[in-house]
Protein backbone atom coordinates (compact mmCIF):
# COMPACT_ATOMS: atom_id res chain seq x y z
CA UNK A 1 0.00 0.00 0.00
CA UNK A 2 3.11 2.11 -0.26
CA UNK A 3 3.56 5.07 -3.20
CA UNK A 4 0.33 6.92 -4.17
CA UNK A 5 -0.44 10.42 -3.53
CA UNK A 6 -0.10 12.12 0.03
CA UNK A 7 -3.70 13.43 -0.12
CA UNK A 8 -5.22 9.59 0.28
CA UNK A 9 -3.71 10.46 4.10
CA UNK A 10 -6.28 12.42 4.66
CA UNK A 11 -9.03 9.88 3.02
CA UNK A 12 -11.57 7.92 4.99
CA UNK A 13 -10.03 3.95 5.90
CA UNK A 14 -12.47 2.70 8.66
CA UNK A 15 -15.84 3.10 6.70
CA UNK A 16 -16.27 5.60 9.24
CA UNK A 17 -15.16 8.32 8.11
CA UNK A 18 -11.87 8.14 9.77
CA UNK A 19 -8.68 8.63 7.83
CA UNK A 20 -4.64 7.61 8.66
CA UNK A 21 -4.36 11.36 9.89
CA UNK A 22 -7.23 11.78 11.60
CA UNK A 23 -6.12 8.01 13.69
CA UNK A 24 -2.58 9.48 14.48
CA UNK A 25 -3.51 12.91 15.63
CA UNK A 26 -6.16 11.27 17.69
CA UNK A 27 -3.28 9.09 19.52
CA UNK A 28 -0.94 10.67 22.07
CA UNK A 29 2.53 9.90 21.11
CA UNK A 30 4.47 6.99 21.66
CA UNK A 31 1.92 4.45 22.27
CA UNK A 32 1.66 1.02 20.16
CA UNK A 33 0.09 1.95 16.96
CA UNK A 34 -3.11 -0.17 16.35
CA UNK A 35 -4.02 1.74 13.31
CA UNK A 36 -0.50 1.37 11.27
CA UNK A 37 -0.40 5.25 10.95
CA UNK A 38 2.81 5.75 12.62
CA UNK A 39 3.63 8.74 15.33
CA UNK A 40 3.19 12.41 15.08
CA UNK A 41 6.13 13.73 16.93
CA UNK A 42 7.45 17.68 17.85
CA UNK A 43 11.30 18.47 16.61
CA UNK A 44 13.27 21.01 18.27
CA UNK A 45 15.59 23.75 16.39
CA UNK A 46 17.40 25.71 19.06
CA UNK A 47 17.73 29.58 18.63
CA UNK A 48 21.19 31.15 19.48
CA UNK A 49 21.83 34.69 20.26
CA UNK A 50 23.72 35.96 17.72
CA UNK A 51 26.09 38.16 19.52
CA UNK A 52 26.87 35.79 22.63
CA UNK A 53 26.21 32.24 21.01
CA UNK A 54 23.78 31.81 24.44
CA UNK A 55 20.72 29.37 23.31
CA UNK A 56 18.01 31.90 23.80
CA UNK A 57 14.86 29.46 22.51
CA UNK A 58 13.46 26.23 20.50
CA UNK A 59 11.06 25.96 17.86
CA UNK A 60 8.48 23.49 17.49
CA UNK A 61 8.57 21.85 14.05
CA UNK A 62 6.20 18.91 13.13
CA UNK A 63 7.03 15.58 12.07
CA UNK A 64 4.86 12.88 11.14
CA UNK A 65 7.08 9.41 10.75
CA UNK A 66 4.76 7.15 8.55
CA UNK A 67 5.30 3.44 8.63
CA UNK A 68 5.29 3.14 4.70
CA UNK A 69 6.02 6.51 3.51
CA UNK A 70 9.17 7.54 6.40
CA UNK A 71 9.02 11.01 7.84
CA UNK A 72 5.95 13.33 5.88
CA UNK A 73 7.26 16.46 5.11
CA UNK A 74 5.06 19.08 7.47
CA UNK A 75 4.07 21.61 4.69
CA UNK A 76 2.25 18.54 2.78
CA UNK A 77 1.28 17.67 5.93
CA UNK A 78 -0.08 20.76 6.59
CA UNK A 79 -1.84 21.22 3.19
CA UNK A 80 -3.71 18.07 3.46
CA UNK A 81 -4.80 18.66 7.34
CA UNK A 82 -6.11 22.25 6.27
CA UNK A 83 -8.50 20.54 4.01
CA UNK A 84 -10.31 18.97 6.70
CA UNK A 85 -11.46 19.24 10.44
CA UNK A 86 -8.10 17.83 11.34
CA UNK A 87 -6.18 20.60 11.53
CA UNK A 88 -7.89 22.11 14.40
CA UNK A 89 -7.14 18.44 16.27
CA UNK A 90 -3.78 18.50 14.97
CA UNK A 91 -3.02 22.09 16.17
CA UNK A 92 -4.73 21.21 19.77
CA UNK A 93 -2.14 18.36 19.53
CA UNK A 94 0.87 20.44 18.83
CA UNK A 95 -0.06 22.84 21.86
CA UNK A 96 -0.46 20.13 24.20
CA UNK A 97 3.01 18.60 23.08
CA UNK A 98 4.73 21.68 23.10
CA UNK A 99 3.45 22.88 26.76
CA UNK A 100 3.97 19.41 28.16
CA UNK A 101 7.04 19.37 26.71
CA UNK A 102 7.90 22.67 28.44
CA UNK A 103 6.85 21.67 32.13
CA UNK A 104 8.89 18.50 31.50
CA UNK A 105 11.63 20.68 30.84
CA UNK A 106 11.28 23.25 33.85
CA UNK A 107 10.63 20.27 36.09
CA UNK A 108 14.32 19.27 35.01
CA UNK A 109 15.82 22.87 35.37
CA UNK A 110 16.18 23.86 31.57
CA UNK A 111 14.35 26.81 31.56
CA UNK A 112 13.58 27.39 27.47
CA UNK A 113 11.25 29.65 25.44
CA UNK A 114 9.33 27.45 23.05
CA UNK A 115 8.05 28.89 19.52
CA UNK A 116 5.12 26.65 17.68
CA UNK A 117 4.05 27.44 14.14
CA UNK A 118 0.06 28.32 13.60
CA UNK A 119 -2.00 27.55 10.43
CA UNK A 120 -3.90 30.47 9.29
CA UNK A 121 -7.34 29.33 10.18
CA UNK A 122 -5.96 28.51 13.74
CA UNK A 123 -6.88 32.30 14.36
CA UNK A 124 -9.91 32.79 13.06
CA UNK A 125 -11.49 31.44 16.44
CA UNK A 126 -10.51 32.19 19.64
CA UNK A 127 -10.11 28.59 20.69
CA UNK A 128 -6.62 28.31 20.19
CA UNK A 129 -6.20 31.49 22.88
CA UNK A 130 -8.63 28.90 25.34
CA UNK A 131 -6.47 26.13 24.80
CA UNK A 132 -3.42 27.30 25.13
CA UNK A 133 -4.08 29.36 28.48
CA UNK A 134 -5.96 26.20 29.61
CA UNK A 135 -2.34 24.27 29.16
CA UNK A 136 -0.17 26.66 30.39
CA UNK A 137 -1.88 27.24 33.82
CA UNK A 138 -2.74 23.44 34.10
CA UNK A 139 0.76 22.90 33.90
CA UNK A 140 2.02 25.21 35.77
CA UNK A 141 4.15 27.02 32.66
CA UNK A 142 4.55 31.03 32.65
CA UNK A 143 3.29 32.11 29.13
CA UNK A 144 6.44 33.97 28.52
CA UNK A 145 8.00 30.65 28.04
CA UNK A 146 5.14 30.47 25.21
CA UNK A 147 5.60 31.91 21.31
CA UNK A 148 3.28 31.78 18.50
CA UNK A 149 4.84 31.81 14.77
CA UNK A 150 2.17 33.37 12.80
CA UNK A 151 2.68 34.22 8.76
CA UNK A 152 0.77 36.87 7.26
CA UNK A 153 -1.45 34.81 5.02
CA UNK A 154 -3.27 34.55 8.57
CA UNK A 155 -4.02 38.26 8.63
CA UNK A 156 -5.10 38.32 4.92
CA UNK A 157 -8.20 36.05 5.59
CA UNK A 158 -9.85 37.77 8.56
CA UNK A 159 -7.73 40.47 9.85
CA UNK A 160 -10.19 41.43 12.51
CA UNK A 161 -10.97 37.87 14.19
CA UNK A 162 -6.80 37.19 13.68
CA UNK A 163 -6.25 40.60 15.34
CA UNK A 164 -8.38 39.96 18.20
CA UNK A 165 -7.03 36.26 18.62
CA UNK A 166 -3.80 37.51 18.88
CA UNK A 167 -3.95 40.24 20.94
CA UNK A 168 -5.35 37.86 23.87
CA UNK A 169 -2.60 35.84 23.70
CA UNK A 170 -0.25 39.19 24.43
CA UNK A 171 -2.14 39.98 26.58
CA UNK A 172 -1.53 36.62 28.50
CA UNK A 173 2.24 37.23 28.07
CA UNK A 174 2.79 34.21 25.33
CA UNK A 175 5.07 36.20 22.33
CA UNK A 176 3.91 36.95 18.83
CA UNK A 177 6.42 36.13 15.93
CA UNK A 178 5.30 37.47 12.22
CA UNK A 179 7.35 34.12 10.60
CA UNK A 180 8.48 33.64 6.92
CA UNK A 181 8.74 37.61 6.50
CA UNK A 182 9.25 38.69 2.66
CA UNK A 183 7.68 36.06 1.37
CA UNK A 184 3.62 36.94 1.50
CA UNK A 185 2.20 40.09 1.38
CA UNK A 186 4.13 41.61 3.66
CA UNK A 187 2.43 45.02 4.68
CA UNK A 188 4.27 47.45 6.90
CA UNK A 189 0.89 47.70 8.39
CA UNK A 190 0.96 44.11 9.89
CA UNK A 191 4.81 45.19 11.70
CA UNK A 192 2.31 48.25 12.85
CA UNK A 193 -0.86 46.97 14.16
CA UNK A 194 0.02 44.28 15.18
CA UNK A 195 1.21 43.03 19.51
CA UNK A 196 4.50 41.27 17.71
CA UNK A 197 7.85 40.64 19.58
CA UNK A 198 9.43 39.24 16.88
CA UNK A 199 10.20 39.28 13.14
CA UNK A 200 11.50 35.91 11.48
CA UNK A 201 13.57 36.73 7.99
CA UNK A 202 12.50 33.85 6.03
CA UNK A 203 15.33 31.35 5.04
CA UNK A 204 14.99 31.88 1.13
CA UNK A 205 16.47 35.25 1.89
CA UNK A 206 19.00 34.07 4.46
CA UNK A 207 20.30 30.96 2.45
CA UNK A 208 21.72 33.17 -0.92
CA UNK A 209 22.64 36.49 1.08
CA UNK A 210 26.67 35.41 1.00
CA UNK A 211 26.72 35.20 -2.49
CA UNK A 212 23.70 37.23 -3.26
CA UNK A 213 23.38 41.18 -3.46
CA UNK A 214 19.77 41.43 -3.60
CA UNK A 215 19.08 39.11 -0.67
CA UNK A 216 21.67 40.74 1.55
CA UNK A 217 19.92 44.15 0.77
CA UNK A 218 16.49 42.28 1.63
CA UNK A 219 17.70 40.48 4.60
CA UNK A 220 19.54 44.26 5.98
CA UNK A 221 16.50 45.96 5.58
CA UNK A 222 14.24 43.33 7.17
CA UNK A 223 16.76 43.44 10.51
CA UNK A 224 17.06 47.19 10.48
CA UNK A 225 13.22 47.60 10.19
CA UNK A 226 12.50 45.08 12.61
CA UNK A 227 15.35 46.96 15.00
CA UNK A 228 13.96 50.10 14.46
CA UNK A 229 10.52 49.29 15.58
CA UNK A 230 11.74 47.38 18.44
CA UNK A 231 11.45 43.83 17.79
CA UNK A 232 13.75 41.21 18.06
CA UNK A 233 14.81 39.95 14.37
CA UNK A 234 15.83 36.07 13.83
CA UNK A 235 17.04 34.67 10.59
CA UNK A 236 16.62 31.34 9.52
CA UNK A 237 18.52 29.07 7.50
CA UNK A 238 21.62 29.69 8.73
CA UNK A 239 23.62 27.27 7.45
CA UNK A 240 27.17 28.35 7.28
CA UNK A 241 29.50 30.07 9.32
CA UNK A 242 30.00 33.16 6.77
CA UNK A 243 26.43 33.47 6.89
CA UNK A 244 26.23 33.57 10.74
CA UNK A 245 28.82 36.70 10.45
CA UNK A 246 27.22 38.69 8.17
CA UNK A 247 23.99 38.22 10.16
CA UNK A 248 26.36 39.67 13.32
CA UNK A 249 27.45 42.41 11.55
CA UNK A 250 24.25 43.12 10.20
CA UNK A 251 22.41 43.43 13.77
CA UNK A 252 20.26 40.48 13.59
CA UNK A 253 19.34 38.96 16.81
CA UNK A 254 18.99 35.49 17.27
CA UNK A 255 19.17 33.04 14.11
CA UNK A 256 18.37 29.43 13.79
CA UNK A 257 19.76 27.00 11.01
CA UNK A 258 22.24 23.43 10.66
CA UNK A 259 25.07 25.34 11.12
CA UNK A 260 23.86 25.58 14.91
CA UNK A 261 21.92 22.33 15.19
CA UNK A 262 19.13 20.66 12.88
CA UNK A 263 15.60 20.43 14.39
CA UNK A 264 15.93 17.10 16.72
CA UNK A 265 13.54 15.24 19.83
CA UNK A 266 13.06 16.43 22.85
CA UNK A 267 15.46 13.92 24.32
CA UNK A 268 18.24 14.69 22.05
CA UNK A 269 17.74 18.57 22.91
CA UNK A 270 18.50 17.93 25.96
CA UNK A 271 22.03 16.51 25.35
CA UNK A 272 22.60 18.99 22.80
CA UNK A 273 22.14 21.72 25.17
CA UNK A 274 25.01 20.06 27.61
CA UNK A 275 27.34 20.06 24.89
CA UNK A 276 26.59 23.19 23.45
CA UNK A 277 29.84 25.95 23.64
CA UNK A 278 28.07 29.65 22.72
CA UNK A 279 30.65 30.92 20.70
CA UNK A 280 31.16 34.43 19.70
CA UNK A 281 31.71 36.02 16.13
CA UNK A 282 33.76 38.68 17.25
CA UNK A 283 36.26 36.24 18.91
CA UNK A 284 36.16 33.73 16.18
CA UNK A 285 35.53 30.32 16.36
CA UNK A 286 39.17 29.48 16.67
CA UNK A 287 40.22 31.74 19.48
CA UNK A 288 37.11 30.66 21.41
CA UNK A 289 38.53 27.15 21.75
P1 LIG B 1 8.87 27.49 9.27
O1 LIG B 1 7.99 27.75 10.43
O2 LIG B 1 9.37 28.66 8.51
O3 LIG B 1 10.06 26.61 9.86
C1 LIG B 1 11.42 26.73 9.47
C2 LIG B 1 11.80 25.64 8.52
O4 LIG B 1 13.17 25.83 8.14
C3 LIG B 1 11.73 24.24 9.12
O5 LIG B 1 11.29 23.36 8.09
C4 LIG B 1 13.18 23.96 9.49
O6 LIG B 1 13.47 22.58 9.57
C5 LIG B 1 13.87 24.61 8.31
N1 LIG B 1 15.27 24.93 8.57
C6 LIG B 1 15.84 25.30 9.74
N2 LIG B 1 17.15 25.55 9.59
C7 LIG B 1 17.44 25.34 8.29
C8 LIG B 1 18.66 25.45 7.51
O7 LIG B 1 19.73 25.80 7.99
N3 LIG B 1 18.56 25.16 6.19
C9 LIG B 1 17.38 24.78 5.62
N4 LIG B 1 17.39 24.52 4.31
N5 LIG B 1 16.22 24.67 6.32
C10 LIG B 1 16.26 24.94 7.63
P2 LIG B 1 10.29 22.18 8.36
O8 LIG B 1 10.56 21.59 9.71
O9 LIG B 1 10.33 21.29 7.18
O10 LIG B 1 8.89 22.91 8.42
C11 LIG B 1 8.41 23.54 7.28
C12 LIG B 1 7.21 24.39 7.57
O11 LIG B 1 6.10 23.61 7.97
C13 LIG B 1 7.42 25.40 8.69
O12 LIG B 1 8.14 26.52 8.21
C14 LIG B 1 5.98 25.71 9.06
O13 LIG B 1 5.44 26.65 8.16
C15 LIG B 1 5.30 24.37 8.83
N6 LIG B 1 5.16 23.69 10.13
C16 LIG B 1 6.06 22.92 10.77
N7 LIG B 1 5.56 22.48 11.96
C17 LIG B 1 4.32 23.01 12.05
C18 LIG B 1 3.26 22.94 13.05
O14 LIG B 1 3.38 22.35 14.13
N8 LIG B 1 2.09 23.61 12.76
C19 LIG B 1 1.93 24.33 11.61
N9 LIG B 1 0.76 24.95 11.41
N10 LIG B 1 2.89 24.43 10.69
C20 LIG B 1 4.07 23.78 10.88
MG1 LIG C 1 8.14 28.92 12.04
MG1 LIG D 1 9.81 30.60 8.84
MG1 LIG E 1 7.66 28.28 6.25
Amino acid sequence: ASGGNIDQLAEPTDGAGGSELSAVVGRAGGLADPSGAGEITMYYQPQVAIATGEVVGVEALLRWRHPRRGMVDPEELIRVAEQSAVMRLLTFRVVDDVVAQLARWQAAGVVLRAALNVSVRDLHTGEIADRIAERLARHGVPPQRLQLEITEGALMADPRRVLATITRLHRLGVGIALDDFGTGFSSLQHLRRLPLSEVKVDRSFVLGMTEDADDAAIVTSVVELARALGLRAVAEGVEDERTWRMLHAIGCDAAQGWFYARPMPAEELVAWLARHRPVRPTAGPEAAV
